[in-house]
């Protein structure tokens, strides 16, 4: 069966004073209906960015397309009209933020704007939509939702506004579900909540997510499969299990050792990865980890590693793995 959603060698520019940069440098990925894909990877990546494309919502200019596909259920996203883009974003294609605040009107309830969102996109009444909204929020295991419904959204928690958010982007039924950081600005109890509760909703209504968080803990928590990211690039990809169990790219090595783990360090030190992720301006044609990475060695600097299968569905793009060290 054909992924529900396949991007291909995505490609995304920006043109900034400092040069252009390649925000997305030939990307792939795909996710099946009813599994959850998690893109993982530090701050400028390119994960949210790579949410933003599915949604045509790259800001143009400065921002461009320069090539590759996203086929949702057959189609282009790439290609199609404005208006069939707006049609699924929100329809068939949902999203949430990581602060809520930020997507929620303030001025309205909780209750209109579920309702709102759905009357958006079906043809109901306004008390049909309300009682789909209800419904939602009860969905979403939000107390006495009746009543919630008609509360704003400063009046209620972050976690309880997170839960507004999902029950809002899913009031739509959407295949597709991309959650940007979900559960970054809450505590660690509403955290694994948010994330039981997107696992269920996957289950009953076999929605595909895509998850992108900068925590390999949350990765292991709920991912089916995962594509690392660095530097615009997917450096590795393949099966959470995989991936967790033997990862093969040196950068998620170092994203994996940042995970806690208190029975090995009570005293709770991480050791993190040294520097930062390079200007996107300024990637010269090597590994673009190589200025942080214990195992560069000189082909980094100046040959592009590929992608390399480890095992089946899994791969990774390090020299490391093709036996350019050995030939060096
Ligand atoms: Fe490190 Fe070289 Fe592999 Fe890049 S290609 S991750 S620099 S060993
Ligand atoms: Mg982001």
């Amino acid at each position: 069966m054909a992924p529900l959603l396949d991007v291909q060698n995505l490609r995304v520019e920006f043109k900034t004073r400092a040069g252009t940069a390649r925000v997305l440098d030939n990307v792939s990925f795909a996710v099946e209906s009813g599994r959850i894909l998690g893109i993982v990877g530090e701050s400028g990546c390119g994960k949210s960015m790579s949410a933003l494309s599915i949604l045509g919502l790259v800001p143009s200019p400065p921002g461009q397309v320069k090539g590759g596909r996203i086929m949702f259920d057959g189609r282009d996203l790439l290609s199609i009209a404005p208006e069939e883009m707006r049609r699924l974003r929100g329809g068939e294609i949902a999203m949430i933020f990581q602060e809520p605040m930020t997507s929620l009107n303030p001025v309205f309830t909780c209750g209109d704007q579920i309702a709102e969102a759905v009357r958006l996109h079906q043809p109901v009444s306004a008390a049909e939509a309300r009682k789909r909204a209800v419904e939602m929020l009860r969905a979403v295991a939000i107390p006495e939702p009746e009543a919630r419904a008609d509360t704003y959204p400063h009046q209620m928690s972050g976690g309880m506004r997170q839960r507004v958010m999902i029950a809002m982007a899913l009031s739509c039924r959407p295949r597709l579900l991309i959650a940007d950081e979900p559960t970054t600005a809450l505590d660690v109890t509403v955290q694994a909540q948010i994330f039981a509760l997107l696992r269920d909703l996957r289950d009953q209504t076999g929605t595909a997510i895509v998850m992108i968080t900068h925590d390999m803990g949350a990765i292991a928590e709920m991912a089916d499969d995962v594509a690392v990211m660095y530097a615009g690039r997917v450096i590795e990809k393949g099966p959470a299990d995989a991936i967790l169990d033997q990862p093969a790219h040196p950068y998620t090595q170092g994203l994996l050792n940042s995970i806690p783990r208190l029975d090995l360090d009570p005293s709770g030190d991480l050791p993190e990865i040294p520097g930062v992720v390079p200007p996107l301006t300024e990637l010269g044609h090597g590994c673009a980890f190589a200025d942080r990475c214990p195992h560069a060695f000189a082909p980094c600097r100046t040959i592009e590693p590929r992608h390399v299968t480890v095992s089946a569905e899994h791969s990774a793009a390090c020299h490391l793995l093709s036996g350019m060290e050995d030939a060096a």
